[in-house]
């Protein structure tokens, strides 16, 4: 570490001296930007919030009525002489890189971001800087995503077949961003889609920020249960095992997930079925993406750490960790829970 580092680690999360504010906090603070609305990188009792301005509704949806501020995507704003912009990370709704600029230098903060095509937000764009603060959540080589709309056809096909064998399609997934960009992926003239309380309200965020969905119905406001029989069911992995799925009679579950492409995790889960859809970089994404910022000194904050650190520093790279409280899926399915 520098005296002079744009960006540093602090008890309350990332924290910019220069600027006076935290970038995704796990403590509460005054100043938080904020990369998107997963619960580990958003969390409550900030005093302000900055945020990228799709993310206004998600961000609501989960935080309820905070203090928010908003920036399009490549529009700055000086905070104490640092200029602060948000740029595309291609992860969710509204998730954003934070750049910060200050005498000179550049730091870019990734947040979570991925390379792959996402219907629902806009696509990462590479933005150039000194210093690349990156995640690695699937930071190991065995992690290579198949293309997304080949996945797409594989969850239209396995739903096809068990409408037409009368048993209900159950995909668990996160309630907030892969149940948004499987809804704009499959073939919605097979039947009809059904969402879990938990999901429903993210939709809802989705389609008033202006993205296109199929229509869904709450499961609760379903009358015809006969309905179930050809229905894709959208529901987060904790409802996995509860009495929850009774209603629903036969049925087959799968799990739309990076971590699937593992076979063990789809036993462990006794899932029928596991479709490789992640919403983050695989491991040529990670590699693909930090080349791109043409950044010399690398800093990664959660997932596999010290398997990208080692590997960058074999590239010739500056390499290092932040010691993070991010990447955190049970804060994200507790946050889930309570919609
Ligand atoms: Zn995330
Ligand atoms: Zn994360």
């Amino acid at each position: 570490m520098n005296g002079d580092d744009l960006i540093v680690l602090r008890p309350e999360g990332l924290y910019c001296p220069a600027g006076g504010f935290f970038i995704d906090p796990w403590r509460p603070v005054e100043r938080a930007v904020i990369t998107h609305a997963h619960a580990d990188h958003a969390r409550a009792g900030h005093a302000h919030y900055l945020a990228a301005a799709d993310a206004r509704h998600v961000l609501r949806a989960r935080l309820g009525d905070i203090a928010l501020q908003t920036l399009g995507y490549g529009e700055g704003l000086e905070v104490n002489g640092v200029r602060v912009s948000l740029h595309p990370a291609g992860h969710v709704l509204g998730s954003a890189q934070v750049r910060v600029e200050h005498r000179g230098r550049v730091w870019v903060v990734s947040g979570d971001y991925k390379l792959g095509p996402d219907a629902t937000c806009a696509a990462f764009e590479p933005v150039r800087c000194d210093v690349f603060v990156s995640e690695s959540t699937f930071g190991l080589p065995v992690y290579r995503w198949p293309r997304a709309s080949e996945v797409f056809a594989q969850i239209d096909a396995w739903w096809r077949a068990n409408a037409e064998a009368g048993r209900a399609s159950l995909l668990y997934c996160y309630a907030f961003g892969k149940a948004q960009r499987v809804l704009a992926g499959v073939d919605a003239s097979i039947g009809p889609i059904v969402c879990h309380g938990a999901v429903e309200p993210l939709n809802v965020a989705y389609r008033a920020s202006g993205v296109r969905l199929p229509a869904t119905q709450r499961v609760g406001e379903v009358t015809d249960k006969s309905a179930f029989r050809r229905a894709l069911v959208l529901a987060p992995p904790s409802a996995q095992g509860t009495p929850w799925l009774k209603r629903f009679g036969e049925y087959s579950d799968a799990f739309a997930s990076g971590w699937v492409q593992l076979r063990g995790v789809r036993r462990r889960r006794a899932l029928d079925r596991g479709f490789v859809l992640s919403d983050h970089a695989d491991w040529p994404g990670l590699q693909q993406a930090i080349a791109a910022t043409g950044a010399q000194r690398v800093i990664v904050t959660h997932g596999y750490v010290d398997v990208l650190v080692r590997w960058l520093a074999e590239q010739g790279l500056r390499a290092e960790a932040f010691a993070t409280e991010y990447g955190d899926e049970a804060a994200e399915e507790a946050a889930a829970a309570t919609e």
